[in-house]
C-alpha cells in the first residue's frame, strides 16, 4: 500500500545559506542507497521536504527502510501516503482507510496532528484534528483520543498534496557524507577504530583508511577481517579507499634497535607518520582512531601525546572519552562487533612488551628513535611503495 516515503532530517535544515548544498548531498546519499533495493526510485525535494516514491506501491518495506536507515542525515523515515486535495470528505475517508490498515486491530489511543503549510486549505489545523478525529472514533469505535500520550500519532499535513503517515522510523542522524571534508582512519582489527571511524563519518566526513599487518606474523585472515570491517563501515560511508601497509620490516627494525618497553609507542608514531603521508597525498583533513585515554599503555595521556608528537595533521579521536563497554555498545549497534572480535592476530601484539612504558618521556623517545636513522628512510619509502590499494564498497 505505500509508495513513498517522507525523509526527516532535522540538523541539515538549520544550515542557512548552505542549506541546499546539505539537501542535494543527502538526496545524493539516498539515491546511492536505494540503487542496492530492488524496484525504481526517485527521490525528490519539495518545499524543504524530501520524499523517496517507488515506482511501484509495495506490499512490504523493510529493505527500503534498511537501506535509508543508512544514511546519515536521515532523522526520521516515515511510509507516508500521498492523496490529491479533493476536499475534506475525501480526506477522511483516506485517513480513515490508511489507519485501518497500518493499525489492523482497530483498538488504540490516538492522537491526530494537522499542519497547514498551506495556508489557502478551508479548515485551521485545530479544526482539521478535531473532524478527523471525529470521524476515526465513528468508523473506529474501540479507539480513543488521548493527547497527551496516545499510542498512534496520525500526522496529516496539507501541502501540495496531502501527506497522510503514522509512523516516524529513526535514522541514524548526523550529516551527510560528503559535506565535511575526508579524514584519513587507522583500521585495525579491533573493536574500537571501526566505532571512530563510524562516528566521524557520521559527521559528513568522507573516509579512506590505512591498515598496518606484518606479514608473516599476521596472517591473510587478519587482513581480509580489517576489509571486512571498512565493508561494513562503507555500508554507512560509502565507498572507503585502503591502503595496506606491510610493517614488518619496519617492525623489526625497531625490535632490534629501540628498548622493548618503547616498541608500541615508537611503532605507532611510525603508523601515524606513515598514515600521514597518504592522509597528505590524498587531500585529507585530519587521522582518526581508536584511542580513549587511559584504555592500555599506549592511551596515557603521556603516550598520546608521545604519538602526537610526530603529527602536523589533527589527529581526532572520537572515542577519546568512552569506556570499553559504551564503544562496544555502539560497535554492536553499527554491526562490526561480530567481526572485530574474530580470533586474528593483531600486528601490535606481537613484539609487545611485557612492561610497555606508561609515562613515556618525549626527549627520551624522540632520542631513542634516532637509534633508526641509518635505514628507518628506506624502510619507510619501501612501506609507502609497496602499499596494497584497495576500494572497499559494502
Ligand atoms: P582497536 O580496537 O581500534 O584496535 P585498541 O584498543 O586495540 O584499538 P591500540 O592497538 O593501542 O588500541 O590501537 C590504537 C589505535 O591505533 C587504534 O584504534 C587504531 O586507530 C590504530 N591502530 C592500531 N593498530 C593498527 C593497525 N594494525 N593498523 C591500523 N591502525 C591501527
Ligand atoms: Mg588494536
Amino acid at each position: 500500500m505505500y509508495q513513498s516515503f517522507l525523509i526527516k532530517y532535522a540538523e541539515i535544515a538549520i544550515k542557512g545559506k548552505n542549506r541546499h548544498l546539505f539537501e542535494e548531498a543527502l538526496v545524493g546519499r539516498l539515491h546511492r542507497a536505494l540503487k542496492k533495493v530492488e524496484g525504481d526510485f526517485t527521490v525528490r525535494r519539495e518545499q524543504g521536504r524530501i520524499y523517496v516514491d517507488a515506482a511501484e506501491a509495495m506490499e512490504d518495506y523493510d529493505e527500503v527502510v534498511d537501506a535509508l536507515g543508512c544514511v546519515f542525515g536521515v532523522v526520521g523515515i516515515c511510509p507516508v501516503v500521498l492523496v490529491p486535495d479533493e476536499g475534506f470528505d475525501r480526506l477522511a475517508e483516506e485517513v480513515i482507510r490508511f489507519v485501518g490498515a497500518e493499525y489492523p486491530e482497530r483498538r488504540f489511543t490516538f492522537k491526530v496532528s494537522a499542519r497547514r503549510a498551506r495556508k489557502n486549505y478551508p479548515l485551521e489545523s485545530m479544526e482539521i484534528n478535531a473532524k478527523l478525529g471525529e470521524r476515526i472514533l465513528e468508523a473506529y469505535p474501540d479507539t480513543r483520543v488521548d493527547v497527551h500520550a496516545p499510542e498512534v500519532m496520525i500526522y496529516v499535513e496539507v501541502r501540495s498534496e496531502i501527506n497522510i503517515y503514522s509512523r516516524v522510523i529513526p535514522g541514524p542522524g548526523g550529516m551527510p557524507v560528503g559535506t565535511n571534508g575526508k579524514a584519513m582512519l587507522l583500521l585495525s582489527g579491533g573493536i574500537d577504530s571501526p566505532v571512530a571511524g563510524f562516528m566521524v563519518a557520521k559527521r559528513g566526513v568522507t573516509l579512506e583508511a590505512v591498515y598496518f599487518h606484518a606479514p608473516p606474523y599476521t596472517s591473510e585472515r587478519a587482513k581480509q577481517k580489517v576489509v571486512d570491517l571498512a565493508k561494513i563501515i562503507s555500508r554507512y560511508a560509502g565507498p572507503i579507499k585502503l591502503y595496506v601497509v606491510n610493517f614488518t620490516e619496519i617492525q623489526l627494525y625497531i625490535y632490534e634497535q629501540c628498548p622493548h618497553e618503547e616498541l608500541t609507542i615508537i611503532m605507532r608514531r611510525y603508523m601515524m607518520r606513515i598514515a600521514e603521508h597518504f592522509a597528505e597525498k590524498d587531500k585529507c583533513l585530519g587521522l582518526v582512531t581508536g584511542e580513549s585515554i587511559g584504555q592500555v599503555a599506549s592511551q596515557t595521556m603521556q603516550s598520546l601525546a608521545a604519538t602526537d608528537d610526530v603529527c602536523t595533521f589533527p589527529v581526532y579521536r572520537p572515542l577519546i572519552g568512552f569506556d570499553k563497554q559504551e564503544i562496544i555498545e555502539r560497535s554492536e549497534q553499527i554491526g562490526t562487533y561480530e567481526t572485530s572480535i574474530l580470533p586474528y592476530e593483531d600486528c601490535c601484539t606481537i613484539f609487545v612488551a611485557k612492561h610497555p612504558v606508561t609515562k613515556p618521556s618525549l626527549h627520551v623517545i624522540r632520542s631513542d628513535e634516532r637509534k633508526l636513522s641509518e635505514r628507518i628512510d628506506e624502510l619507510f619509502k619501501e612501506a609507502v611503495d609497496t602499499a596494497e590499494v584497495l576500494c572497499v564498497e559494502a
